[in-house]
């Protein structure tokens, strides 16, 4: 069987990873029919769209993708990609294992974290009025009649919506995901002590939600608690279940567990769609360089071959990143004992290695 998979290469340093996690993938001797679809800055400029509808629709089509990342403007310019591919397509599952593989460097052993992020709602959403513009003045008077609160005139508003469906679906994910998984405790993260109706609300509907899952612990914590407990105790921890922003800044305290962002996978899951993605950005300072780790994107392709049920080959490409791992010798700089090693190997390098332990 062939397998027809959207592959967004991305930009920065994506399509060089996303280059050998194909090189990877087939050779693990599944077959795949690769849809091509770029999106991002140099897409924007010349169809006037970041994400033009033939990407979207190739996902619909084909169900499963792969992308590597993509840059979004700082400040101005087009909003993310990544965001919009979430909320277009409803993916809002972010599942994000942060599994410590011996021999990356680390400060700690036998991590194993499972990060479950809601990926449409909260501060993300990117629902944001600017400052002085029509929609921010109406907010300030609105609040301001509502409310004996005062906004100042010169503010720019971001608006964080949490609601009972969204909260309630992510948190169902998040047990379902346990018990699939044979995973002993989820720990829902919240401020919900400070944003009650928001962050209160996500906390109220996990509790409600957890107590259809009595084979599975529950409990809670304060998400600044909860970083320094990461930091501390992480070996404590499990599945943990977050508010979108939260999820995404613990996402990357996750990669810093394990040896960095190059290690750290995922995927975006909705009802109909599935989009495999790393943590990490798009790196643009080692664009074109051949440096870049590229063991995040092709462990989220170890999740693509797992998601469709290639459990032989999903393991075998797992073993054998993790056995390269292990050796420390076909390994990128991010990997070696100091950033200059001039041992460090080429990103198609790291692909090489791991295509001749495969064969
Ligand atoms: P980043 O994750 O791109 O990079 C931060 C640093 O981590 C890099 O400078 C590098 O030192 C290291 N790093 C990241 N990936 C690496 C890899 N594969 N191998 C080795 N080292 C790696 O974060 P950033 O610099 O904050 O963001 C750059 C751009 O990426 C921004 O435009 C941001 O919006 C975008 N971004 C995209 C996604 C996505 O596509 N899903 C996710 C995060 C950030």
């Amino acid at each position: 069987m062939t397998y027809n998979i959207t592959l967004i290469p991305g930009d920065g340093v994506g399509p060089e990873i996303a280059e050998a996690t194909v090189r990877v993938l087939e050779a693990t001797g599944v077959s795949f029919n690769w849809d091509v679809q770029n999106a991002g800055g140099e897409v924007y400029e010349k169809e006037g769209h970041p994400l033009p509808d033939r990407v979207v629709e190739s996902i619909k089509k084909n169900k499963i993708a792969i992308k590597g990342p993509i840059t979004t403007p700082v400040g101005s310019g087009f909003r993310s990609v990544n965001v919009l591919l979430r909320q277009t397509l409803d993916l809002y599952s972010c599942v994000r294992p942060c599994k410590g593989y011996p021999g990356a460097r680390t400060r700690y052993d036998d991590i194993d974290i499972v990060i479950v992020r809601e990926n449409t709602e909260d501060l993300y959403a990117g629902i944001e009025y600017e400052k002085g513009s029509e929609g921010a003045g109406a907010i300030i008077e609105l609040v301001e009649k509502l409310s004996d609160r005062k906004i100042r005139d010169d503010s720019g508003i971001s608006i964080k919506p949490i609601s009972v469906f969204g909260s309630d679906r992510i948190v169902r994910y998040a047990f379902d995901y346990a018990r699939q998984n044979n995973r002993k405790k989820v720990t829902a993260v919240h401020k919900a002590n400070i944003m009650k109706f928001s962050d209160g609300l996500f906390l109220e509907v996990a509790r409600e939600v957890a107590k259809d899952y009595p084979d599975i612990e529950f409990e809670d914590r304060i998400i600044d608690n909860m970083c320094m407990q990461l930091v501390q105790k992480p070996e404590l921890y499990d599945v943990l279940v977050l508010p979108n922003l939260y999820g995404d800044v613990v996402s990357d305290l996750g990669a810093g567990l394990i040896g960095g962002l190059g290690l750290a996978p995922g995927a975006n899951i909705g009802e109909g769609y599935a989009l495999f993605e790393a943590t990490h950005g798009s790196a643009p300072k080692y664009k074109g360089m051949n440096k870049a780790n590229p063991m995040a994107v092709m462990l989220s392709g170890v999740m693509m071959l797992r998601h469709l049920k290639e459990t032989d080959a999903a393991d075998r490409l797992e073993g054998a990143i993790a056995e390269l791992i292990k050796e420390g010798k076909h390994v990128t700089y991010d990997m070696k004992p100091a950033p200059d090693d001039p041992t460090a190997e080429t990103t198609s390098g790291v692909a090489d290695a791991i295509i001749s332990k495969l064969n």
